[in-house]
């Protein structure tokens, strides 16, 4: 269920309103997203990378005639992106080695924004250095799992590149989507085509029909939603390279996918939305006071509701589902109070598959612990119970079998302190 929640949309292909591609969890940046392409045998340029642990162990033996410098975000539009410090362009270009090292720190520990990153910009932790490559033409190429024809697509541009967004808003024959057969892929005749499409020098077909098809192969080898290659250019003298490459992957294939998905991910999730993510919860962080558990996303959102309706405000909620036991009970209780701004926790289960005995042996098990007021609305299966277990287990909080009053009680206590502040 967390996947509605999912705030992020750097990852979105720059033609998103084309394709409707199904939210993915693991996020991984260009030089991840490059080395993987190199593996199955696509053009990439030679690149070292530099992060606070590495430094300039690497670039001191990388050598070329003209650098590119590139930040390490998840967004795309770095080109044209600038920094909190108002140094300009999170991709640099230079013949000079000395001078490749200072545009690293100026983007090293500091925010980038660019179109598609929050306001404050996202903090740089990597830089690529890669030996720079002349361009002839810059091409859009996306392999993209979509939900509108329910199979991949290949969306394509011969104007790829910074701009390719205001070319296809405003020139959409520039702009084409193709269904791909699962079973025939990318063939030569389609290949061939797209080659034409894209408007590359007659020279170099061979090579983009190579690129594109193992592009494809690619694609089904690590079990991709998305991969963008923005933009695949022609390059001096005679060649085709992968300049730019954002890579998705579906996680429910990260069984069979376990060297990507055990690569770090440079997400901006939240650390408590992925502790939660590791034991089957969904946890939404809220800007309110009061700490919310919960089971089953319609009982989320009608608590929710209940609470802003008496004056309240949720700090976040946590839905524990269905498959909830004694000792998760309590990483649950953690991660709501990890939060210093609850000052209430209001658990509201309406027992189906969860047992409410359960519920209330794990409450009781932790409850000792709160440092905040607890407000327990238990109904359904072993409801009647599990309010008896918690009323004997002499730990101070309210009991209730009624949502309302459950509420109420829980914003009682944000006014009650808030009045003694
Ligand atoms: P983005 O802005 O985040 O999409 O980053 P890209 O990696 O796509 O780079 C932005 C632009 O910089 C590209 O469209 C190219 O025009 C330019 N660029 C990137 N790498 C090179 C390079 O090696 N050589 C040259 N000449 N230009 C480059
Ligand atoms: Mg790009």
């Amino acid at each position: 269920m967390s996947h509605y929640y999912r705030k992020s949309n750097l990852l979105r292909p720059i033609f998103y309103k084309l394709v409707k591609i199904p939210i993915r969890k693991l996020n991984l940046v260009e030089y991840q997203s490059k080395n993987l392409l190199q593996k199955h045998g696509l053009t990439v340029q030679k690149f070292c990378l530099i992060n606070h642990r590495l430094r300039f162990q690497e670039f001191q033996n990388f050598n070329a005639k003209e650098y590119v410098i590139k930040a390490q975000i998840l967004a795309g539009g770095r080109g044209k992106g600038h920094f909190d410090t108002g140094f300009k362009g999170g991709v640099k270009i230079t013949n000079d080695k000395e001078k490749a090292k200072e545009y690293v720190s100026s983007m090293l520990g500091h925010r980038l924004i660019t179109k598609q990153t929050p306001k404050k910009g996202v903090l740089v932790n990597e830089v690529m250095v890669a030996e720079s490559v002349t361009i002839i033409k810059e091409t859009y190429v996306c392999l993209a799992m979509d939900r509108q024809c329910n199979g991949p697509v290949l969306l394509i541009s011969p104007h790829g590149g910074v701009d390719v967004e205001t070319v296809a808003s405003k020139s959409p024959s520039l702009l084409r989507k193709i269904p791909i057969d699962i079973y025939e892929g990318i063939t030569d005749v389609m290949a061939n085509e797209v080659s034409d499409f894209l408007k590359f020098p007659r020279e170099l077909k061979p090579k983009v029909i190579k690129e594109l098809k193992m592009l494809w192969e690619l694609f089904n080898k690590v079990d991709a939603l998305q991969i963008e290659i923005n933009p695949l250019a022609a390059v001096k003298p005679n060649d085709i390279v992968c300049i730019d490459a954002k890579l998705n992957f579906d996680d429910n294939a990260s069984f069979r996918q376990k060297e990507i998905f055990s690569m770090p991910d440079y997400g901006e999730t939240d650390p408590h939305e992925l502790e939660a993510a590791k034991h089957d919860f969904t946890y939404v962080k809220l800007d309110g006071d009061i700490g919310c558990l919960v089971n089953g996303a319609g009982l989320a959102m009608a608590t929710m509701d209940i609470i802003k309706l008496f004056g309240g405000s949720p700090a976040n909620f946590l839905d524990v589902g269905g498959t909830i036991t004694e000792t998760t009970i309590k990483k649950a209780f953690q991660l709501l109070i990890s939060d210093p701004k609850v000052k209430v926790i209001l658990v509201n289960v309406f027992g189906g598959i969860v047992n409410c005995e359960l519920i209330a042996n794990g409450i009781i098990s932790v409850a000792k612990c709160l440092r905040v007021p607890l407000v327990v609305r238990l109904q359904g299966t072993q409801a009647e119970s599990g309010r008896k277990l918690l009323a004997e287990a002499a730990v101070e909080m309210d009991i209730t079998d009624d949502f309302e009053e459950a509420a109420k009680k829980a914003v009682s206590y944000v006014e009650e302190e808030c009045d003694e502040e």
